[in-house]
């Protein structure tokens, strides 16, 4: 079950609710959930997605996964490999699925019992927190027991790009009101991608103004760390997506810290806020 040293989420597109792979953001071995094992479900469509067109006639159910779980868990630990992570990822987003409530508490419990180690981590765009019970859910989550660690996507800072990037319905004004309301609630990390449209950078109004939103959401004290990441697998549903040289992404990084110092803005612990770079 284990997947070499590589990585690999073409076993989520063939079904598997539960997928191990070797992540550059996990910096080792992640052990992913998946809730939408027979298609893409996502509030999204961003021309980047990695998600596969694909169709199986596999059900989620919470107690394959979490005995699937139990089985890759155990076989790590008899191949001595430490599981950095359980991610609740997949082909699409997670807080949409209806089972995600209880699959977030048999895997706390799950990892709890077998790898206490490892972090939980959900990766979001964020747009669950627009559902008043979600909100609450992720709250609590972040902040309780389970020290759900929330990898909340944004990758934009105005309206027009978030058009292009994530291609929601989802209106962004009202979206970005949430984020900033959980950003007063619960910690979290901030996932930004950045990537050409149509072999287009992001234009210099877009980056200024995700580093300000981005310097507002950190003034709440709780944003866990920054992650910028680039394109770094083809997407085949949508071809215009297309990745930028390292330096583009080098330099948002680097503005963002001098912005974050000279704003003050550290963590709770008197520490940098880490701005990372995934190429
Ligand atoms: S939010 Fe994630 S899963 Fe959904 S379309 Fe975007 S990249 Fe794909």
């Amino acid at each position: 079950m284990i997947i070499g040293s590589v990585e690999n989420h073409r076993s989520r597109e063939g079904g598997a609710m539960v997928y191990p792979v070797y992540s550059r953001r996990s910096k080792g071995l992640s052990v992913g959930i998946n809730l939408f094992p027979d298609r893409k479900v996502c509030t999204f469509d961003c021309p980047y997605c990695e998600v596969f067109p694909f169709q199986t006639d596999i059900s989620f159910s919470v107690d394959t996964m979490a005995e699937t779980l139990r089985g890759v868990l155990a076989e790590a630990r008899d191949r001595s490999e430490t599981v950095r992570d359980i991610c609740f990822s997949g082909n699409g987003e997670p807080t949409v699925s209806p089972f995600f409530p209880a699959a977030l508490e048999a895997a706390a419990q799950i990892r709890s019992e077998l790898v206490p180690q490892a972090a939980l981590v959900l990766i979001t765009n964020g747009t669950g927190l627009l559902k008043d019970e979600t909100f609450e859910l992720l709250r609590c989550a972040a902040a309780g027991s389970e020290a759900l660690n929330i990898w909340l996507k944004l990758d934009a800072g105005t309206e027009g790009w978030y058009a292009q990037m994530d291609c929601s319905a989802v209106p962004y004004d009202r979206l970005i009101a949430a984020i900033k309301a959980f950003a007063r609630t619960a910690p979290f990390t901030l996932q930004t991608m950045i990537c050409a449209i149509n072999g287009a950078p992001p234009p210099p109004p877009e980056a200024a103004a995700w580093e300000r939103l981005a310097l507002e959401l950190a003034a709440s004290g709780r944003i866990a760390a920054f992650q910028i990441y680039g394109k770094a697998r083809p997407s085949p549903g949508d071809p215009t997506a297309s990745s930028l040289p390292a330096p583009v992404l080098e330099e948002r990084a680097v503005s963002l810290r001098a912005a974050l110092n000279a704003a003050g803005l550290y963590r709770p612990d008197g520490k940098p806020i880490p701005v990372e770079v995934f190429l």
